[in-house]
């Protein structure tokens, strides 16, 4: 019998033989790794067996995460990076060359559409479209095409990519679809259900959830034929071809460029993917009560919030998504000034991250989405007086009294 989600999780790691029959995978610090005989370091090296040879490529403790990132994402295998950026980063490195071409939404976390800056100066053709319609991402799609990259939901405006369609889009054309489940988390949303090819999470936000340690996971789902992806590298093709695409991100993103996770980092978001399901469930029942009361404040024009009856995309988050996940974004009225309003929260914590238990605010234009300049801002329908919000898990009543006094007192100033 398949176990559900959350008992999965806690008992991943006995599933597989374990050290003193600990009930978490214990931290390896270690680097290095001796082997008593050089037939069988040969072999682990040639990949006839597993096993460890440095820690830059694999580690015990990463591996026990990997695992369940895996079974979270109900995918074949998953490779952990240091950060959500090292796993996108790693991504296309390994599988784009110059010439390719790839086709991504306009509405992309800041700094992967920075990023897709950089592989665009590296030769690779980015078409950035409204992934919202997925007549744009066909439109858009060349002989050369080698990937679809979008997010589900997007970050601040919480648009929501046609992810179903998309899916069978790259199906047709035989494109590898990748998808940025970061906002979802696999307890929301599992991209497999629509086809992906490969999953990127960030593990630094709802996974590990505490706001103490930095991660990302590529996963790939299993349903993509390798064989027919023309960019891996003959030494990677003596494996399953399933096994192709994984590991390639593996040996390039890992062994190359060296954008590892500690053991330590593992072990954090290993404890914190325990309670992903409790935390997220909070979380989301806080930004329902919340996107609620902003909608009917007189002091607060527009409310985006996936939950929302009036939102573009409603109708499809339900279809899509177990919940509507707990990213708001809000802008006031006119004589309401964002700053002052920021100022006289006393619970709600003014910072950048996301996917956090604690509530935090920011002032996007002013903050993360600054850098991209105003034109590009208001293409991407970013406001100056847009206030992205990551909803946590404190308690219910307490959210909802210290943004009606911020309201309050920023409105009478
Ligand atoms: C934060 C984030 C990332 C990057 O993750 P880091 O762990 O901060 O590098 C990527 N995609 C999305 C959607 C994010 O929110």
């Amino acid at each position: 019998m398949t176990r559900k989600f959350t008992t999965q999780i806690l008992h991943a790691d006995r599933s597989a033989s374990i050290e003193h029959f600990a009930v978490h995978k214990p931290v390896h610090t270690t680097i290095a790794y001796g082997y008593p005989d050089a037939d069988h370091l040969a072999r682990v090296f040639k990949g006839e067996e597993s096993g460890f040879v440095y820690s830059r490529q694999s580690n015990p403790t990463t591996a026990a995460l990997e695992t369940k990132i895996t079974t979270m994402e109900d995918g074949l295998a998953t490779a952990c990076f240091s950060t959500g950026m090292a796993a996108i980063g790693s991504t296309f490195l390994a599988l784009l060359k110059a010439g390719d071409h790839i086709v991504s939404s306009a509405y992309l976390f800041g700094n992967t559409n920075s990023l897709m800056g950089t592989i665009d100066t590296l030769g690779c053709q980015v078409s950035l479209v409204d992934a919202t319609d997925v007549t744009q991402i066909e439109a858009a799609l060349q002989e050369k095409t080698r990937l679809v990259f979008v997010e589900t939901i997007a970050n601040p405006r919480t648009q929501i990519a046609d992810l179903a369609k998309i899916g069978e889009l790259c199906r047709e054309w035989g494109v590898l679809y990748v998808v940025d489940n970061t906002l979802t988390s696999p307890y929301l949303f599992q991209p497999k259900a629509v086809g992906a090819s490969l999953v990127i999470n960030s593990l630094t936000k709802y996974i590990c959830g505490h706001g103490n340690a930095l991660g990302g996971a590529v996963t790939d789902t299993g349903l993509y034929d390798w064989s027919r992806y023309p960019n891996i590298y003959d030494t990677y093709k003596k494996f399953e071809a399933c096994y192709w695409g994984i590991t390639q991100i593996r040996k390039k993103g890992l062994r190359d460029f060296g954008s590892t996770l500690t053991a330590e980092s593992a072990h954090k978001i290993a404890i914190g993917a325990e309670t992903l399901a409790l935390r997220m469930d909070r979380a989301c029942d806080n930004a329902t009560a919340l996107a609620n009361f902003f909608s009917s404040h007189p002091a607060i024009s527009k409310v985006y919030y996936p939950g929302l009856p009036a939102h573009p995309q409603h109708a499809l988050s339900k279809t899509l998504f177990k919940r509507h996940g707990a990213i708001i974004s809000i802008e006031l009225t006119k004589g309401h000034d964002c700053f002052a309003f920021l100022n006289q929260l006393k619970l709600v914590i003014l910072s950048s991250h996301l996917g956090d238990n604690r509530t935090l605010a920011i002032p996007v234009a002013h903050t993360i989405y600054w850098e991209m300049g105003a034109t590009r801002r208001a293409e991407m329908g970013i406001d100056d007086s847009l206030i992205r919000l990551s909803i946590g898990i404190e308690d219910q009543q307490d959210l909802l009294d210290d943004f009606s006094q911020a309201l309050t007192s920023a409105g009478s100033e």
